[in-house]
């Protein structure tokens, strides 16, 4: 069987991690969230994290030197072998270079880079209302997606937080890296023929049952 090793690209509140949560059950893929990497450190206070904080606060790239270690090491893991699902990461050209050049010498490949098209109002109205479970990370909406009982978790109970990133000044900040810095990539990869790309307007059960359909079909072409 084809590796299913996958990119999810597009703005930060796309809908990346939402979308990662249900491929990862219904495909068993090591889903590899750079942002959630990354926080764990911040919150473990390791040497790493101690890095990468301010610019996170600031709702700028962590440098591409500390990424590209971490994520190598991370690619390279047990639970990887099959498959991978990249959510935030690369997001420019150096590390999708980086990662191209590492994937050629394990002689591995990508099958997709799934891209979430999402207008910047959109991102704004749904960070703003982003709410994130302290122990799963599973991902609420005040407004789109509200948990049973306000501030708690429906899976587990524990406390559900704002993000220090996800208030209107630093939105506004990643959007525009988002643009100068990541949006290039749907250029580079769909010359490569390996963009697909999904409305991300949709709900979520739509956006997953159209991402399902692409990659059985992939799945299928891969093996002809
Ligand atoms: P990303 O990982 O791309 O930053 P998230 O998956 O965390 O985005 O989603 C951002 C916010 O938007 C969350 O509050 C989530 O509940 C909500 N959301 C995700 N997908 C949709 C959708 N298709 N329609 C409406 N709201 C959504
Ligand atoms: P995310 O959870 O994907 O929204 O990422 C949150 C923050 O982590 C970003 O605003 C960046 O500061 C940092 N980050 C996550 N992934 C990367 C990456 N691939 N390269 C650089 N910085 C990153």
């Amino acid at each position: 069987m084809s590796e299913l090793n996958l990119i999810l690209l597009g703005p930060p509140g796309a809908g990346k991690g939402t979308q990662a949560e249900r491929l990862r059950e219904d495909f068993a893929l090591a889903h590899i969230s750079t942002g959630d990497m990354l926080r764990a450190q911040v919150s473990e206070g390791t040497e790493l994290g101690k890095q990468a904080q301010s610019y996170m606060q600031a709702g700028e790239l962590v440098p591409d030197e500390v990424i590209i270690g971490m994520i190598m090491v991370r690619i390279g893991a047990a639970d990887a072998r099959d498959g991978f699902l990249l959510d935030g990461f690369p997001r420019n050209e150096q590390q999708a270079d980086a990662l191209g050049e590492a994937l050629a010498t394990l002689e591995r490949r990508l099958l997709a880079v799934l891209l979430i098209e999402v207008s910047d109002d959109e991102v704004v109205r749904r960070l703003g209302g982003r709410r994130v479970c302290t122990k799963s990370g599973h991902v609420y909406h005040l407004e789109f997606d509200p948990p049973k009982h306000e501030g708690i978790c429906d899976q587990d109970g524990s406390r559900l937080i704002q993000r220090d990133d996800d208030h209107e000044q630093t939105i506004r900040k990643r959007l525009e890296v988002y643009h100068a810095q990541t949006a290039p990539l749907i250029e580079y990869y769909e010359k490569e023929g390996l963009l697909r790309r999904f409305d991300g307007r949709r709900p979520p059960n739509e956006v997953n049952d159209h991402i399902r359909a692409t990659l059985a079909t992939l799945r299928l072409e891969d093996k002809l």
